[in-house]
């Protein structure tokens, strides 16, 4: 799954920030403060449940239930009396693992669906292998009508019924145990039930497109057992063979190809072909009157490429069927191995939870990742699409193919996927530089991972909460910084036949940690599990400090290593990590590096070479996850005097490092200042944009009316140049960075340095395209609306409001969203709000309208104050599953006050859910943070802007 687009869990950004290219914070997503959170997911939510209608039951389908046909029980009473059965047993809590005493084998799923309806039905048929003799069997359905359930042993049927249990856990119980003798018989559970259709985008869900209604799913990761009962955890894969019947004229895909389609009257059923072993949770369908873009034949070789879209956008589906052969042959080739699923159909869904998702053969995106117009698109949007594609190709192998057996190993998922995607778009398309965005993500988690909250990679999960914490910047980002840590060390190559040989061995199957990390050291020889464990099982970032004398031309180097944290905070220190590392420095005129894993709180080096280095870089190329620290001014002067011979990822992570320190106050916030000028003279996309986050820092911590012309002349001095180079309109032929660069820099220049020259031409943009939206490109509407919206009246609110539905692309569409958020008006940011109570916003979206009224000061408080009188009709629009995160939304604040009203709000008993607290505790963590963070660095700030 890709959270690229999920953003609850991020702290709302500046406005200027948020529309940058792609707006997640896998991707540059400047926090508020420079305070970063766990993550950013994005969470995604939905409208009214539906009411619960029951319809007729399911007919018997003799050709597809095989097992037993679908038979009711002979006595054709009615099997389901919860209330009977709820005294005689204790039925499942879904929170609980399952057993081993039923272990399913193969599913029947026959569904009929009409999107257009409230309710959908179902037949599931579970083949099930038991241990012992039982007269229970526990499994998960949740919310599911369950009508009839029965078991078939061989030719004989048992009547059963379902006792409803916590948490989407239930209880199917017999009158008699299946005795041994019977253990051999084939035997399956059989359920009748009805469920809803609403628009929450969780289990089987429907969406309205224009005049037509469709049907999605996101299963991952609890999701399943509201659209069929099932054995709802990771471990347990199995066949599928599925049945999908739909009102006539429409479509209906799922994991595998159709084997046959038969119209029924004014239905036509779906029969697909029987899936590989899966988990519950990469089970996927789609319907409704859908539209289908191939690719060329063979554009992959042997597997048919699809896109599918809702009606109307097959147009902008080509640039998807373009660039996804490459971004597949690199992973193939990587593995040493083809595809092992039977085609690719990538579906792009108008309302959708997460970024993506990595459903065998029907992976679904967030249609404004998908469907990208080549001609009239940010090169962000390409970026973004072919970095959360290749994610999701990653996850055939990493996760698909081999399966984390529990939620607490998400990270064998989550982790390589993203790690694969950064290399795979190294190799496809460098032009991108996606290592050097590795290395800033790197730096901006190290922030989250800071935190006395902060999960480890591997946190153990205890209910449903904790498994929706899993999905966060700690699983997805660090976890990408740990194995890229571990390449370096291992060796690409030994890094790689270690990944080959896990795959091997669990093909089709599940795989743990432990099998990986054996399969690594067994590769390389070199002490796998002990170097990595603290890096997967204990939060935070080590920090190394490194000292070093040199007497008579020899170096000697002294390490020692503890828990970076930031000034004031009470978390753990943990024990010391294995990290490796490797040193580089300049001797007798050449560069060198010299690696070692520092294994111990303290440890002695002597560098090579006779004469004394000129600089000393802790960590060669930012390889390694880990802050550093240099004595005295080194660190200055190696970002002043020595920049040039330090490597891209080594300059990049110059600004985040010193931000670090001046957190721990290790290095004094003039100090801090300098270095922002000094790096304000390099022109490289990334380091621009952290040099403009340091702008924002100052303004929004220690900018007012005494020193705001001093201010606004600085950021003037530094952002001029850039716009100059850059111009508001993109350049033919200009490169990658230049496209990417240039949305940070315009609105830096409109917002920070008031460019009237800036603001005047956004104005004319915005005005043009509301005029006539196809007069104008798309990369220039999505720079200009927000800009104009900034100073904009009730004129241009009404004009962006009724431009929602006219927008060309879905990336339009969400970019005059998010200029809705940016007004600056408090009675036009409330009516903005007000428009997430309404069908005008789908609960994707809430957060892009939402975001950016919580990061600008002077519309914070109206956000907060509507949050609190609407937050059930929030709530109830984006859906509970997203309520675990809204805490982050308080993290905007940045005083003692604000944070206590943040923790009485979401402390009320009525508002908690599972998994909010640790949500919570990051909030409230956050704003002390920053509370320090401003005494700390105001006097500093307002000296250094009285000097200029
Ligand atoms: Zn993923």
């Amino acid at each position: 799954m890709n959270l690229a687009f999920n953003r609850w869990r991020c702290s709302p950004a500046r406005r200027t920030l948020l529309g940058f290219f792609a707006p997640s914070c896998q991707f540059p997503i400047p926090a508020r403060n420079g305070i970063q959170p766990t993550n950013c997911k994005n969470f995604a939510h939905s409208s009214p449940l539906a009411f619960m209608k029951r319809i007729a039951l399911i007919l018997c389908s003799a050709t597809l239930i095989t097992t037993g046909c679908a038979t009711p029980p002979e006595t054709g009473e009615k099997a389901v009396d919860t209330k009977m059965a709820a005294a005689q047993i204790e039925p499942f809590d879904g929170d609980e693992r399952l057993s081993d005493t039923a272990v399913p084998t193969h599913y029947r799923l026959s569904l009929e669906l009409d999107p257009a309806e409230e309710t959908f039905s179902g037949t599931a048929s579970i083949t099930v292998e038991l241990a012992e003799a039982t007269d229970r069997i526990d499994l998960h359905a949740k919310d599911l009508d369950i009508e009839r359930v029965w078991v078939n042993v061989g030719k004989a049927k048992y009547e059963a019924k379902v006792v409803e249990g916590k948490n989407g856990g239930v209880t199917v119980a017999l009158d008699e145990p299946i005795g041994p003798s019977k253990l051999q018989a084939k035997t399956a559970l059989v359920f009748e039930y009805t469920a809803p259709l609403d628009e929450k985008p969780h289990g089987l869900y429907r969406v309205k497109d224009g005049d037509d209604w469709y049907a999605f799913t996101q299963f991952q990761p609890l999701s399943a057992r509201e659209a069929f009962p099932s054995f709802d955890e990771p471990r347990f894969k199995t066949p599928f063979d599925v049945r999908i019947t739909v009102p006539d004229g429409q479509k209906a895909f799922a994991n595998t190809p159709t084997s046959s389609v038969t119209e029924e009257g004014d239905r036509v059923v779906y029969d697909y072909a029987s899936t590989e072993p899966l988990p519950t949770y990469l089970v996927a369908f789609a319907a409704g009157p859908l539209e289908v873009l191939e690719a060329p034949k063979d554009a992959i070789p042997g597997v048919p490429l699809r896109v599918i879209t809702t009606k109307g956008k097959s147009k902008l589906a080509k640039y998807a069927l373009d660039v996804a052969p490459a971004l597949l042959k690199a992973q193939t080739d990587y593995f040493g191995m083809e595809l092992p699923y039977a085609k690719i159909d990538m579906v792009a869904v108008p309302n959708f939870w997460a970024g993506a998702m990595e459903n065998v053969g029907l992976v679904t995106f967030r249609e404004r990742l998908l469907l990208v117009d080549p001609d009239n698109a940010t090169p962000g949007d390409k970026y973004a699409l072919q970095s959360v594609m290749a994610h999701e190709f990653a996850h055939m192998w990493f996760g698909n193919y081999v399966t984390p057996a529990w939620w607490n190993d998400i990270w064998l998922n989550e982790a390589f996927a993203t790690w694969m995607a950064t290399r795979t778009l190294a190799e496809v398309a460098p032009e991108l530089e996606p290592r050097i965005d590795a290395v800033k993500g790197s730096l901006r988690v190290m922030s989250a991972d800071a935190l006395a909250h902060a999960r480890a990679i591997r946190q153990p999960i205890r209910d449903g909460g904790d498994v929706m914490n899993a999905f966060d910047g700690i699983t997805y980002t660090k976890g990408r910084a740990v194995l890229q840590m571990f390449e370096s060390w291992l060796g690409e190559e030994d890094f790689r036949d270690g990944v080959r040989a896990h795959l091997e061995a669990n093909a089709h199957g599940n795989g743990t940690t432990k099998e990986l990390l054996s399969a690594w050291q067994e590769v390389s020889g070199k002490p796998v599990e002990q170097t990595i464990r603290q890096f997967l099982d204990q939060p935070g970032t080590p920090l190394v400090e490194l000292d070093y004398k040199c007497e008579a031309g020899k170096t000697t180097v002294q390490l020692e290593q503890s828990r970076y944290l930031p000034a004031g905070s009470t978390a753990d220190h943990g024990e010391p990590w294995h990290i490796p590392m490797c040193i580089k420095y300049e001797a007798d005129g050449k560069v060198v590096r010299t690696c070692e894993v520092l294994d111990a709180p303290k440890k002695t080096l002597t560098l090579a070479g006779d004469t004394c280095p000129a600089w000393i870089h802790p960590n060669a190329d930012e390889a390694g996850y880990y802050h550093w620290k240099l004595p005295g001014d080194h660190f200055v002067a190696l970002a002043k005097d020595y920049r040039d011979a330090l490597s891209m990822p080594e300059k990049v992570a110059l600004l985040p490092h010193a931000k670090a320190l001046v957190e721990a106050h290790g290095l004094a916030y003039g100090d801090y200042l300098k270095l922002v000028e000094h790096m304000a003279r390099e022109d490289h996309r990334v380091i621009v944009g952290q040099v403009i986050d340091a702008l924002y820092g100052i303004d929004e911590h220690a900018v007012d009316e005494t020193n705001r012309a001093q201010f606004t002349a600085w950021a003037k001095k530094i952002i001029d140049p850039h716009v100059n180079r850059l111009g508001f309109a993109p350049k033919d032929g200009e490169p990658a960075e230049d496209g990417l660069l240039r949305p940070k820099v315009i609105r830096a220049a409109a917002d920070l340095a008031n460019d009237t020259k800036v603001i005047e031409q956004a104005k004319g943009v915005a005005k043009e395209y509301l005029q006539d939206p196809t007069s104008v490109s798309i990369p220039q509407a999505k720079l200009a609306l927000r800009i104009a919206a900034w100073s904009g009246d009730e004129a241009l609110w009404k004009k962006l409001r009724a431009a929602i539905t006219k927008a060309p692309t879905p990336s339009a569409r969400v970019a005059t969203i998010g200029a809705l958020g940016s007004f600056r008006s408090p009675e036009l940011v409330k009516q903005s709000l007000e428009l997430l109570l309404t069908d005008a916003i789908r609960s994707q979206d809430a957060w892009t309208l939402m975001g950016p009224t919580l990061g600008e000061p002077e519309t914070r408080e109206v956000a907060w104050s509507w949050l609190e009188q609407n937050y059930d009709a929030l709530v109830e629009k984006v859906g509970a599953k997203s309520a675990t995160s809204l805490p982050w939304v308080g993290s905007a604040f940045c005083s003692k006050a604000r944070k206590d009203q943040v923790e009485a709000f979401f402390s009320k008993e009525e508002r908690k859910v599972k998994g909010m607290e640790r949500n919570l505790g990051q909030a409230l963590e956050s704003i002390d943070r920053c509370v320090r963070y401003r005494e700390y660095m105001a006097e500093d700030a307002r000296a250094f802007l009285e000097d200029i």
